[in-house]
């Protein structure tokens, strides 16, 4: 029986967005929305709005380690959700914590490249995701462009959407989230959800035509609360896919570009 009379806390490890719809700022109103108390470690600022990425800055390590050793000194963090980490360096330290610290849950989502074309993660920390946090993730969640970076290995339709989650636990991932948006094959949106030993889920929605920024920051951060409020990894990836489809449909155009941000009100 847990005793432990604190609220349970979800910490996110990511990046800024300056213009409020993605990264850090998207992942706090998820956490909100689903009453769990959110917990931030910013890994890099982004100067951005909706049309873009217009400068990045990463910090000092020794600084998103204070940050860290902040969080887990007096929460009770029930989640770690990885999100835009930029360098090598960052992702050493933030696997050296994951490692010290052992969260029951770790979501990382495996941010490389915004919507926009911005890179948000240098070339040759690929290989640190891959090698270090890959194995550390009780889920990842790659869109199907990223999966194929971390993999190596196209992924053309869906019957290769199911080989692609195999390999990921191949390489590590204990659970995966495989979203689909990406094949634009004229069906439904399909993501594949991904455990070992079960039979794998299927979550498909109706392609919203609109332009849309920091779906893919919400949609991990609504698995991660859900799964810190203690719902099973299926239902918790199949509600979150649920939030993130209501909070596009009811989407707003908050700056100059035809560009939208999710509501979450
Ligand atoms: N900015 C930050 C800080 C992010 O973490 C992300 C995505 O994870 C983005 C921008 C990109 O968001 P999108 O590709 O939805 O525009």
């Amino acid at each position: 029986m847990n005793t432990d009379p604190r609220p349970v806390c979800a910490l996110t490890i990511a990046g800024s967005d300056s213009g409020g719809g993605a990264g850090i700022q998207a992942d706090l109103k998820t956490f909100a929305a689903h009453r769990v108390h959110g917990l931030s470690a910013i890994a890099a600022l982004t100067a951005q709005h909706t049309r873009g990425v217009t400068s990045v800055h990463v910090p000092d390590v020794a600084f998103l380690r204070a940050q860290l050793d902040a969080c887990f000194d007096d929460f009770n963090v029930a989640v770690v959700k990885l999100g835009m980490l930029a360098t090598a360096e960052v992702i050493a330290e933030v696997a050296a914590m994951i490692e010290r610290h052992r969260p029951g849950h770790v979501v990382l989502d495996p941010v490389m490249v915004a919507t926009s074309g911005a890179r948000l993660l240098e070339t040759d920390a690929l290989d640190a995701m891959r090698s270090r946090l890959l194995p550390l993730a009780t889920l990842v969640t790659p869109n199907l462009p990223e999966a194929e970076l971390l993999l190596g290995q196209p992924i053309p339709d869906r019957e290769a959407m199911h080989a692609a989650c195999a390999a990921l636990h191949a390489a590590g991932a204990a659970a995966v989230l495989l979203k689909g948006g990406h094949l634009d094959d004229g069906g439904d949106v399909l993501d594949l959800v991904s455990e070992p030993g079960r039979d794998i889920g299927r979550i498909e929605n109706p392609r919203l035509d609109v332009d849309a920024h920091g779906t893919g920051c919400t949609l991990a951060s609504a698995v991660a609360a859900n799964l810190a409020l203690g719902k099973p990894l299926q239902t918790a990836c199949l509600d979150a896919s649920h939030y993130v489809h209501r909070a596009l449909r009811s989407g707003y155009r908050p700056g100059r570009s035809e560009v939208l941000v999710l509501d979450h009100f």
